[in-house]
């Protein structure tokens, strides 16, 4: 959400002719989009704030703006704790930037938004599309979240879920489709109520208008709640060609006890049958988890079960992190807190087990060839900074079911259709599996008796 509400600003200012740079000492405008989701995101702003008051001693003309949740959180507070600040943008203000810094030149400062609006603003249709990543982009479908985890200040910072129209969506998916996007992420966080509130299209509909888009090859969407995965938006994986094999179902619990005092409304079993039925119709689909460590109250034993249901999914990734109090939700209010070194250690230990998971299932994949949307150049590649010649030029791209693989790849020849362009599906052949990416070399369309598809796997 936030990269994508990044991208929004980022449009903006490029409207007023200003742009992104690398170098902190040369901007004129220092706009720091900050996630309130848990402590430790908040303390970077905070450190980061306090860097940015010798620069703005400095240079007293640069603007300080700060946007995003802690914005929406803090307020005034902040301003009150860092007056150089110039704007303060809320969640639901990033449309208003511009007029504000406007504002700020006619009138002074500072200027606070953190008013919560029902609608969410759109953008003209004509926004300038960023030259940076145009292989693979965000779209957000709809804002806020109604669901209340008790954890979770999601819903206090972004307000009521809301839904956007499908056809500004689609506008919006075909702009960056003309700049040459090839992949879009759906953003919501909970895609499954989408549309639901307002009488809109179904989630699954809306999939199938943007799987209908010519030019755009890949649709991801983040999240879906485990509680309401519709059977329909599950068949959807087997209906829509360019719907990638990945889904994100985040459990964040194993245990039915905690899970109920987190208010997610499913039980482990719920959970661990929606994923049978998912790899069922949609087979070698990838599923990717959140897990939280240490929510208040958790015994050893609810861990305990936190890690079988982890082994018993074999998760492809998890995200995991250690509880963290948040201001105003009801989890913290719970009294039975765990220590900071036991919640440290189940993380630890959820990592390690998980590791161990992915590194049998990478291996399992060597000799095994997918189509893979090349990104760009691998991280090796850009760190070694040399002159690099084909054949030895290492891509990186990722698989339908978001792995990144690393590779080789040969000379371009039009003729077999290797063409290694930024966008490009083609074939990889996985050689080596590392902890967190695989690695592999290209091999020709015609190595292969079939055309692959979505999610499908050879024995090269
Ligand atoms: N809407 C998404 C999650 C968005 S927040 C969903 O429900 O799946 C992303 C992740 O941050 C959550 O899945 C959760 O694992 C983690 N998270 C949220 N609040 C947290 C907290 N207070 N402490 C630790 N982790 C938290
Ligand atoms: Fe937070 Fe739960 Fe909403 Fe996700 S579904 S954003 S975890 S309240």
């Amino acid at each position: 959400m936030n990269v994508y509400d990044s991208e929004r600003m980022l449009q903006q200012m490029h409207v007023l002719s200003v742009f992104a740079t690398d170098v902190i000492d040369d901007a004129d405008v220092i706009i720091i989009n900050t996630c309130a989701i848990r402590e430790k995101a908040v303390q970077k702003v905070y450190s980061f704030l306090g860097r940015l008051t010798a620069i703005k001693r400095k240079r007293q003309d640069v603007r300080v703006i700060v946007a995003g949740c802690v914005a929406q959180q803090m307020g005034s507070l902040l301003i009150q704790r860092f007056p150089f600040i110039d704007i303060v943008l809320g969640t639901h203000a990033v449309h208003r930037l511009p007029e504000y810094l406007k504002r700020l030149d006619r009138d002074g400062g500072p200027v606070i938004d953190t008013e919560m609006t029902a609608d969410i603003p759109e953008f003209p249709a004509d926004m300038p599309v960023l030259p940076q990543n145009t292989v693979s982009r965000h779209v957000t479908i709809m804002r806020g979240c109604d669901n209340f985890c008790t954890y979770c200040v999601v819903p206090y910072v972004r307000g009521r879920e809301v839904s956007r129209r499908p056809e500004d969506i689609i506008a919006e998916i075909k702009m960056l489709v003309s700049a040459g996007v090839k992949e879009v992420t759906l953003l919501g966080q909970n895609v499954n109520s989408y549309g639901i509130k307002e009488g809109l299209v179904s989630f699954p509909q809306l999939l199938e208008q943007v799987n209908d888009l010519g030019g755009l090859e890949r649709i991801r969407f983040v999240t879906s709640h485990p509680k309401d995965l519709s059977e329909d938006l599950m068949n959807s994986f087997a209906r829509l060609d360019k719907l990638c094999n990945h889904i994100h179902l985040p459990v964040q619990s194993g245990s039915n006890w905690i899970l109920a005092k987190m208010n997610r409304k499913y039980t482990r079993e719920i959970y661990m049958d929606t994923v049978i039925k998912l790899r069922a119709i949609s087979p070698g689909i990838a599923v990717t988890t959140d897990i939280i460590a240490g929510f208040p109250g958790e015994t050893d034993d609810d861990f305990a079960q936190t890690i079988d249901l982890m082994t018993s999914v074999e998760f492809d990734h998890i995200f995991a992190f250690v509880y963290s109090d948040r201001p105003d939700t009801p989890a913290s209010r719970i009294p039975e807190k765990v220590a900071d070194p036991v919640k440290g250690e189940r993380l630890r230990r959820a990592l390690e087990i998980q590791e161990g998971i992915t590194r049998q299932a990478y291996s399992r994949l060597i000799g095994r060839v997918f189509p893979v949307m090349v990104e760009g150049y691998s991280k090796n590649q850009l760190k070694s900074g040399g002159v690099v010649q084909w054949p030895q030029i290492e891509l990186s791209g990722r698989t339908s079911e978001n792995r990144i693989v690393n590779f080789y790849a040969p000379t371009p020849d039009p003729e077999a259709d290797m063409d290694f362009s930024n966008g490009r599906i083609q074939n990889v052949r996985i050689d080596r599996a590392c902890e967190n990416s695989l690695w592999g070399t290209a091999v020709k369309q015609d190595d292969l008796c079939i055309t692959p598809k979505k999610g499908e796997a050879y024995v090269a």
